[in-house]
């Protein structure tokens, strides 16, 4: 089921909700049918996570020593 965002224009409210079939929204706080729908939900949490935390992730994780193959570097006493 998709989960819409819509303002309201009677008293601009931001508000979500789940949109089924043909039922018509209605604001929590005035309810009026004045709507506008915006940005879903799920485009703006793709957009916020950006490559910059991947990366740093990766690079902690995969090779932490640079004077040995080990990951933890238990062995050299580095990390
Ligand atoms: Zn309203």
């Amino acid at each position: 089921m998709p989960i819409y965002e819509y303002k309201c224009n009677a008293c601009g409210k931001n508000f979500e909700t789940l949109v089924m079939g043909s039922s018509t929204p209605e604001c929590p706080s005035c309810d009026s049918q004045d709507l506008s729908r915006l940005m879903s939900a799920c485009g703006f949490i793709s957009k916020s996570s950006g490559p910059s935390g991947e990366t740093q992730v990766k690079s902690a994780g995969s090779s932490a020593c640079g004077s040995c193959s080990s990951s933890n570097c238990s062995s050299c006493g580095v990390g």
